[in-house]
């Protein structure tokens, strides 16, 4: 679910640190994305612990040039099953949210990292610090899914 990347000038300076997720406007809630493309890979799920890894195949609409979706403003017409995260439903889905990912941090009260676009003030800092998917996946149609044990990844990467 990478979000639309929107510039962050008009926002208050470190408003994520002194305003709670549920009380973000759009313009700040979809700012928070770092554009890191975690959480566009295909996860596979334990059976008996729950415990969720990710893969590095990739959504078949996640473009890894730019790492983000090919197709967000019409992705549900493709991938209907894409979710659309909101601070009501955080909870229920940080079990496979990337460690990394800004929505996780500040839900868990942690801090954003440095690498962040919105502290760094440059949207590639994600990729320089290396925990993107900026040209490291795999296409999903070009891997069979019992493959894909077989492409695990390590977080943060
Ligand atoms: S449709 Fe796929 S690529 Fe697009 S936001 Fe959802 S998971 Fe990511
Ligand atoms: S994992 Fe989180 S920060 Fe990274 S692209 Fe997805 S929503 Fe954005």
């Amino acid at each position: 679910m990478t979000t639309k990347p929107i510039a962050p000038s008009g926002l208050a300076p470190r408003f994520w640190e002194t305003k709670p997720l549920k009380a973000m406007s759009r313009a700040e809630w979809e700012a928070l994305c770092d554009g890191c493309g975690k959480c566009c890979l295909n996860k596979l799920e334990d059976e008996d612990t729950g415990e969720v890894a990710l893969t590095r195949i990739a959504c078949r609409l996640f473009d890894d040039a730019t790492c983000r979706c090919a197709q967000y403003e019409i992705r549900h017409q493709f991938v209907p099953e894409c979710i659309v995260l909101e601070p009501k439903n955080l909870d229920k889905n940080l079990y496979w949210m990337p460690e990394t990912c800004a929505y996780k941090l500040l839900h868990l009260g942690k801090p954003l990292y440095d690498w962040h676009p919105l502290i760094s003030g440059d949207p590639d800092s994600v990729h320089r610090a290396g925990v993107s998917m900026q040209n490291a996946t795999l296409p999903e149609f070009e891997i069979p899914e019992d493959e894909w044990e077989d492409h695990l990844i390590e977080e943060p990467v």
